[in-house]
């Protein structure tokens, strides 16, 4: 039988560099085709064969409620006939950012933008013109979209600020920007010693998932709160995994801080294009129309992708959700454990709220090089003994996991026996 799959990535690589429009999703990393989907429900999509999965991407992360959520389609249909785009404000541009700061109380005031990229772009153009300051920390194995100044991995010393990680952002573009290991203590201290008086904003992944699945701990989250007050710079929570996927409030709920600056995307736009960055007043007050720094977008605000996403609050925000949902992953997390040590295959495991990983290690890892010493061969045939019993994780080892309200205990229980069986041919 001729695997419709291999035919369309033959046609997209004609047409679309390497086939894909996100490169992640070319399974460069694990080797092999990627499927092709042709459609969605629930805990499920199906790809160019008709092939069923146990979708645990999500579309990396948005699709918290699982695909086509009857609410969240009636909004969107509705919202479609009244037109798609129009180019000046709308009542339901209030209605979501109303919504948003209702449940991230460190945010008075809110943008919304159409991209998590873009929602970062412009937190930390607005924390280098709301603090007159150059300067900027971000950790290595935190992602925080494709702006060129975070774009950018450790250079050789705390002195000489990062190298670019991709062809076409010039060195000068990342000099202001301090690469720092996650979860060091030392260096941080070391950062703000050396650079304090500089740095306009310190951004993080405070549950980082683009390093697989890595907590800061409570006492490093903690002290990049402190460092930064003491020091005048913003901190900013990149929250665009985690903000409303890890738990109502987000990580800076878990961890209990309060950033300057949050940045979102996923899961507010409900799968749709939409993400949003905010704070107190007196620096949101510093964008345009209102202050000097300029940000602005032709599809920002969209009326459909804001009422998919105000659909998708309204779903979360009812009591018992994130209880529900945080239990369902941790079972997941809990069988995959002892899948694993039924096997003898040393094996870690985490998750909060509906957002997991694990790591084919006895230890959790706690910064970006112990994840990146994964047995990569080792991952590939998890991925793949997965894949072919029809259950689709995250086609690279560093990248997180996600369960949505849709899954049932059946999904779940067979994802367990799914993994048994691999663990078991390893
Ligand atoms: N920030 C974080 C933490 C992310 O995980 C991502 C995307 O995965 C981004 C920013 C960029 O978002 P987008 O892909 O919507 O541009």
């Amino acid at each position: 039988m001729t695997d419709r799959n291999d035919t369309l990535f033959e046609r997209a690589r004609a047409v679309i560099p390497g086939g894909v429009n996100s490169p992640v999703r070319a399974f460069k990393a694990v080797g092999g085709t990627p499927r092709f989907i042709q459609r969605a429900q629930g805990a499920y999509f199906w790809d160019a064969n008709d092939k069923r999965y146990i979708d645990y991407i999500g579309s990396w992360g948005p699709m918290i409620l699982g695909h086509g959520h009857p609410a969240v389609v009636e909004a969107v249909q509705k919202a479609v006939l009244e037109g798609f785009s129009y180019g000046a404000p709308t009542e339901r541009e209030i209605e979501l950012a109303e919504a948003i700061l209702a449940l991230v109380p460190s945010m008075e005031m809110v943008r919304l933008v159409s991209s998590g990229t873009e929602a970062a772009m412009s937190a930390l153009r607005l924390a280098r013109g709301a603090t007159g300051r150059k300067y900027i920390i971000k950790f290595e194995g935190c992602y925080h979209g494709h702006a060129d100044a975070l774009l950018v991995k450790a250079g050789s010393g705390l002195a000489t600020f990062g190298n670019p990680t991709s062809a076409g952002v010039p060195p000068e573009v990342v000099q202001h920007t301090l690469v720092l290991e996650y979860n060091n203590l030392a260096q941080l201290e070391e950062a703000f010693a050396l650079h304090g008086h500089e740095l306009a904003c310190l951004m993080i992944e405070a549950i980082a998932g683009n390093m697989n699945f890595v907590r800061a701990t409570p006492a490093f989250a903690k002290r990049c709160r402190e460092l930064c007050t003491q020091h005048g710079a913003l901190l900013v929570f990149d929250e665009v995994m985690t903000g409303f996927r890890v738990g109502l409030h987000g990580a800076q709920g878990v961890l209990g801080i309060t950033p300057d600056l949050t940045v979102l995307g996923k899961v507010i736009g409900g799968g749709m294009p939409l993400a949003a960055f905010g704070g107190p007043r007196a620096i949101m007050e510093q964008l345009a129309p209102l202050g000097p720094v300029y940000q602005a977008g032709t599809l920002s605000g969209n009326p459909v992708a804001t009422a998919c996403g105000l659909a998708t609050l309204k779903e979360i925000a009812k009591p018992g959700f994130y209880e529900a949902l945080g239990a369902k992953t941790q079972s997941l997390v809990a069988g995959l454990k002892s899948a694993a040590a039924a096997e003898g295959i040393p094996f870690s495991a985490d998750s909060e709220g509906g957002m997991f990983g694990f790591f084919l290690f006895d230890q959790l890892p706690q910064n970006y090089a112990k994840v990146m010493t994964t047995d990569n061969a080792k991952f590939n045939t998890v991925f793949h003994g997965l894949l072919d019993r029809g259950v689709y994780i995250a086609p690279a080892l560093y990248e997180a996991g996600f369960v949505s309200a849709a899954h049932s205990e059946e999904d779940i229980a067979a994802t367990i026996e799914a993994a048994r069986q691999v663990f078991k041919s390893l």
